[in-house]
């Protein structure tokens, strides 16, 4: 496998004719049918990072190596050009975070201790690995059902630390760091700012965040959860302010119940600021990065065909409004009672 670079939006692929990976979901499944990630701690899963166990449990949350990891972390990058072209070694990291110790505890049907315990864990991921320079971006993002691309079946998540930014952050990147050039002010305060005094997108507000339908959704019900206080970085977020994760847990819990009301599938991210001990003099993104971005995760329903056959690759269409979404969302009975809690 390798990356070559799109010479003309300069985003970075992976590719490769590796037969490794092609049917990489089922490379995982055990055959006799027992998870590999319950027994993880006497399987042949390389663990990263474990958080202490809730309530008599081993483990809370855990982070292991993926079984076919898209990124080495091995060796280097060994950049070069190929005429016009830009190709490098696809060096990073590429780990399973595993959400919760429990098979069957999901982050909608977890205790709020749990999965602050999940969110933790993320956070120090991010914060390690951002330790290493050759990292320039750390992704974590999770795919729930099968369309969504799920891979496997206990609670999940994913993390790729990468030597470039991926495409769509970089947009985002660019995008309020021009804002903030014209405007000095973060992009996302002044979102937050007119969708919470026009009240019309917000689905819930608890502590101090808040999820709300943003103004030009992608897909229906698209939903973003983010601090209402000015912070680029998630991790230093998480890390410096304790406490405050149980809050953002509650309201992740609540959104994904609301969200799982109109579909079963979703993805979701999560945009944190890009790695800042990586000091691009060509890219100069980091120079205001602490003031011009502000970390937040999105919510991505995955809905049926009725709306993708009139969905074009380049134009999002979305059949429903962000107000309208945001309406029903809020709508959706949640805090039913969890099993155990
Ligand atoms: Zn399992
Ligand atoms: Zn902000
Ligand atoms: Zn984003």
């Amino acid at each position: 496998m390798e990356l070559r670079k799109d010479p003309i939006t300069r985003s970075w692929v992976i590719t490769g004719d590796d037969i490794a990976t092609e049917g990489l979901s089922s490379s995982t499944a055990n055959v006799s049918g027992i998870c590999e990630f319950c027994s993880v701690t006497t399987s042949n899963l390389h663990s990263v990072a474990s958080m202490a166990g809730l309530a008599g449990a081993p483990w809370s949350a855990r982070a292991v190596v993926h079984p076919a990891p898209l990124y080495h972390i091995e060796g280097e990058t060994t950049r070069r050009g190929d005429g016009i072209y830009d190709r490098m070694r696809p060096v990073g990291a590429h780990e399973v975070l595993l959400e919760n110790y429990k098979h069957d505890r999901q982050l909608w049907n977890s205790s709020d201790a749990e999965i602050e315990q999940f969110l933790m864990l993320v956070a120090q991921r991010i914060q390690d690995l951002k330790l290493d320079t050759r990292l320039k971006y750390v992704s974590v993002f999770k795919n729930y059902g099968k369309s969504a691309g799920q891979e496997f079946e206990h609670p999940n998540s994913q993390l790729t630390a990468t030597t470039f930014v991926p495409r769509r952050v970089l947009y985002e990147l660019r995008a309020a760091r021009e804002y903030f050039v014209a405007k000095e002010r973060c992009v996302f305060c002044d979102i937050l700012a007119q969708d919470i005094r026009q009240e019309l997108r917000i689905v819930e507000m608890r502590g101090d965040y808040i999820a709300v339908c943003p103004y030009a959704p992608r897909v229906p019900y698209e939903t973003w959860i983010l601090p209402r206080t000015h912070e680029a970085s998630f991790e230093r977020h998480g890390l410096n302010r304790h406490g405050s994760l149980r809050d953002l847990a509650a309201l992740l819990r609540h959104t994904l119940q609301r969200i799982r009301s109109v579909s079963e599938e979703f993805h979701l991210v999560l945009h944190t600021s890009p790695n800042s001990l990586h000091r691009s003099s060509t890219l100069g993104y980091w120079k205001t990065i602490d003031e011009d971005y502000h970390w937040h995760i999105e919510i991505l329903p995955v809905l049926g065909s009725k709306s993708k056959s009139y969905t074009f690759k380049e134009v999002y269409y979305s059949p429903l409004t962000s107000e309208t979404a945001a309406k029903r969302l809020r709508e959706v009975n949640v805090d039913v009672k969890l099993p155990g809690s």
